[in-house]
Formats: C-alpha cells, sequence, structure tokens
C-alpha cells in the first residue's frame, strides 16, 4: 500500500446507526486510534454495536491478527450512546441509517452547523449530492462506502458528490489508508463502481439460469475457476439478500437504463420468500451456513 500523502489528522469520530454497518465503522476507526461515539435512537442498538463489535475484536484475536490489549484499547474508545448527541466536538460524522433518502436527510439536516468535520453517508446506492443538498455545509459531505464485514473488506469508495471540497476527499483517502484499506476515488453516480459492475453479472447469471444455459452451481463455478472471483454471482446474490439485490436493481434500472431490468425469477423468488441466506433458501438451500444446490 502506497504512504498516505496527506495526514488525516482526524482523532475524534461520530458514528450515526450502531447496526451491522455503523457498528463495523466504529469498529475500524477505534482500532487505528479514533475516539468513537457510537449512536443509534435504540439504546438497545447502540449496546448491541457495541458487544458486535466486541465479538469482532475477539475473533480477531482468536486468529492472531490482534493481540489481546489492542482489543481492549479499541473496545475502551468506542462510547455506545442514544443520548442528543451533537457533532461539535468530532472530526469526522459517518451516517450508517437504514437505506432511506427521507431519514438520510432528516440526519443531515442541522449537522454541519456547529462544526467543521467531514460529514460522510455510507449509503451504498442513494445520491450523496441530494443528501449533501440537505445539509448545512454541503462542501463538507461525502460518501464513505464501506464494504460487509467492514472488519475484512479491503475496499472503500470515496463518493464525490458534486458539492465536495477537493480537500475533504483527500482528508478522507487518508483516514481509509489510515485504517488499513484501499480507497477508490468514484463520482456519484448510481451503484458507485462497485454495486453497478457487480449487479450486471449477478442479473447477467440469473437470466441465464432462467433459460437453461447452466446450472446455478455450474454458473458460479465458471466465475469462480474461470475468472478467479472468490464467490459465485448467484451465491453472492444468496449471501446478500436477494430483496436487496432487486431494490437495487430497480434503482438502477430506473437510473442508468433497462440494462438493469430485474429478471422474472428474482421477482419469483422475492414474492415467495426466498430471500438467500437469511431465509434458508435462494438460488441454493443453505444447511448450516453452507449453501447446498438444490
Ligand atoms: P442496519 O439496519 O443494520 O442498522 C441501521 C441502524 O440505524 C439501526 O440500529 C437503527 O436503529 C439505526 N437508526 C435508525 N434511524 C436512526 C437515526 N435517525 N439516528 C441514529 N440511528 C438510527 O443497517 P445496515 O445494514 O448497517 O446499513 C446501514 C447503511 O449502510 C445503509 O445505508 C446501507 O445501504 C449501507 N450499507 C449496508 C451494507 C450491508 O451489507 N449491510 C453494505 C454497505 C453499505
Amino acid at each position: 500500500m502506497s504512504e498516505p500523502t496527506t495526514e488525516h489528522r482526524l482523532t475524534k469520530a461520530l458514528v450515526v446507526g450502531a447496526g451491522t454497518m455503523g457498528a463495523g465503522i466504529a469498529e475500524v476507526l477505534a482500532k487505528a486510534g479514533l475516539e468513537v461515539r457510537l449512536f443509534d435512537v435504540e439504546e438497545a442498538a447502540a449496546a448491541a454495536g457495541l458487544e458486535r463489535v466486541s465479538r469482532s475484536l475477539a475473533v480477531a484475536v482468536e486468529k492472531g491478527k490482534l493481540g489481546a490489549e489492542a482489543m481492549r484499547a479499541a473496545l475502551a474508545r468506542i462510547t455506545p450512546t442514544s443520548a442528543q448527541t451533537d457533532a461539535a466536538a468530532v472530526d469526522v460524522v459517518i451516517e450508517a441509517v437504514p437505506e432511506d433518502m427521507g431519514l438520510k436527510k432528516r440526519v443531515f439536516e442541522g449537522l454541519g452547523r456547529h462544526t467543521k468535520a467531514i460529514l460522510a453517508t455510507n449509503t451504498s446506492s442513494l445520491s450523496v449530492t441530494e443528501i449533501a443538498a440537505a445539509a448545512d455545509a454541503p462542501e463538507r459531505v461525502v460518501g464513505l462506502h464501506f464494504f460487509n464485514p467492514v472488519a475484512v473488506m479491503p475496499l472503500v469508495e470515496i463518493v464525490r458528490a458534486e458539492q465536495t471540497a477537493p480537500e475533504v476527499i483527500e482528508r478522507c483517502r487518508a483516514l481509509v489508508e489510515a485504517l488499513g484499506k484501499t480507497p477508490i476515488v468514484v463520482l456519484d453516480s448510481p451503484g458507485f463502481a462497485s454495486s453497478r459492475l457487480g449487479l450486471v453479472i449477478g442479473l447477467e447469471a440469473m437470466r441465464m439460469l432462467e433459460s437453461g444455459v447452466a446450472s446455478a452451481a455450474d454458473i458460479d463455478q465458471a466465475m469462480k475457476l474461470g475468472y478467479r472471483h472468490p464467490m459465485g454471482p448467484l451465491e453472492l446474490t444468496d449471501l446478500v439478500g436477494l430483496d436487496v439485490r432487486l431494490a437495487i436493481a430497480e434503482h438502477l434500472a430506473k437510473e442508468i437504463g433497462p440494462q438493469f431490468q430485474p429478471p422474472p425469477i428474482l421477482r419469483r423468488l422475492v414474492r415467495a420468500g426466498k430471500l438467500g441466506k437469511k431465509s434458508g433458501e435462494g438460488f441454493y438451500r443453505w444447511v448450516d451456513g453452507k449453501a447446498v444446490a438444490k
């Protein structure tokens, strides 16, 4: 990895939303030495977020990737809270509330008024430019798109909105590198770089399955063995959730074009409640956490 060119100088963070992603983001920030306030509207969710971080760090210790002392220090840097919290005392805010434009705008309204913090959203598909338009300091709004599970995945997309100041991009790049991850900078556009390309392969795999080109397992093998993908596109869809991929496909079909039109097989499976790993069946059946061909 190249040396960071700009020092990030960010020492205090506020993470808004303590679910799957918020907890993961708090974990990697704390591991890198930042003091983190982990805020959630639900008191139980804030506490559960810290619990999730604790479990994830314990796994890292078990695997010998982290020392026990480093784990204790990282945990001590995270303060879960559900009390009203403002961004005045922090250098960076990272929002990870559910993927709902109205909700995200409400979080960003007023944010930035009493702070000089970078205001980041972890949205995976919404317009960062539209979110920025709701903030008081739109030039400080940026997308920081982490991947799940955050502790493991090495990529972060830095999404540049129309309003984002170049200095904010550079500071984010330095922060991401300090987290031990690799940033790519993407113009705010539907699906950014990752979801847009990943979904094309996923949807085409579904169309191939639908027209009998090969079985789900064989289509996945083609990409694993022929193209060195760590996981086939249909198994990946099961992991992400068929409902989640359907929603993204509908959004991209509207924003980009008909190549993202969801194939009937995807709609049919979602209607049947076959959502992938989380429901026990999708393109595979899931037994003891493992995909079994149908
Ligand atoms: P989640 O449902 O696990 O967590 C969301 C949390 O936000 C919940 O704990 C909820 O109580 C809290 N919340 C709701 N309203 C709030 C508010 N006004 N203020 C503070 N907290 C609030 O969701 P998630 O999977 O962590 O996703 C969060 C964001 O990350 C979404 O934008 C999603 O698109 C994006 N994302 C998700 C993934 C993924 O694989 N899950 C990957 C990349 C990006």
